[in-house]
């Protein structure tokens, strides 16, 4: 799971990203609107940590034309104690929850648990994200197809997650590696085309009914097989 922090205080965005590292999310921190809002349209995130008062941008405006730009991403809202009029304004523009600060961790935990099951309770049945006659459990790992089942490494459920939710869309390397490792890695398109030739390999294994096509100088799609 990766998490965007959009917090102009820097210390209070960088103790963030610390504890939601502990507890296993990837994390990336931007510190001002504009950085916000491109990083959030991006689509590689599963939740946004967005703060109201940012430089450049508000965290209502950015809200608002991320909604308008189709993205779902699940957003919860930073606000200042007792300022209720940013949290309306949040919840009408499509936020899905908001915190007030300063918070216990405690309770921001539970509310990012709570805003990614209500995001998987719409996509993901019983735990288990389907493609054809593939189901995958990002929980245990496993992929399992016809009867078969098989235990895959962490970088090739997420990029099969990733493939998965793109709904034979064209997956770029360049958004593969952003989902994978994050804008700040050096990970390079070599990366991608190793975990992409590994998860091919366990596809055949299973004898799925899906198949990973490349599309020359553009990137990959998740197909039925005919
Ligand atoms: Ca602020």
């Amino acid at each position: 799971m990766r998490i965007l922090i959009v917090e102009d205080e820097v210390h209070l965005a960088e103790a963030l990203a610390q504890i939601l590292r502990k507890h296993h999310y990837s994390v990336d921190a931007v510190h001002d609107g504009q950085s916000g809002l491109d990083n959030a349209l991006s689509g590689i995130y599963d939740l946004l940590l967005l703060d109201i008062m940012l430089p450049e941008m508000d965290g209502i405006q950015i809200l608002r034309q991320l909604r308008e730009q189709g993205v779902r991403t699940p957003v919860i809202m930073l606000t200042a104690k007792g300022d209720t009029d940013d949290k309306i304004a949040g919840l009408d523009y499509g936020a899905d929850d908001y915190i007030a600060k300063p918070f216990v961790t405690g309770e921001l935990l539970a509310r990012i648990r709570a805003a990614l099951r209500r995001k998987g309770d719409a996509v993901v049945p019983e735990d288990g994200l389907r493609f054809a006659d593939l189901e995958l459990n990002m929980s245990t790992l496993k992929l399992s197809c016809k009867g078969k089942e098989l235990k895959l490494i962490l970088k090739e459920s997420e990029l099969l997650e990733l493939l998965i939710s793109r709904r034979q869309a064209v997956t770029s390397k360049e958004q593969i590696i952003e989902k994978l490792w994050g804008f700040d890695s050096d990970a390079e398109h070599n990366n991608v085309e190793v975990y992409i030739s590994f998860l091919r390999k366990k596809l055949t294994f299973l004898n799925a009914g899906a198949r990973i096509s490349t599309i020359r100088g553009v990137g990959y799609v998740l197909e039925a097989a005919e």
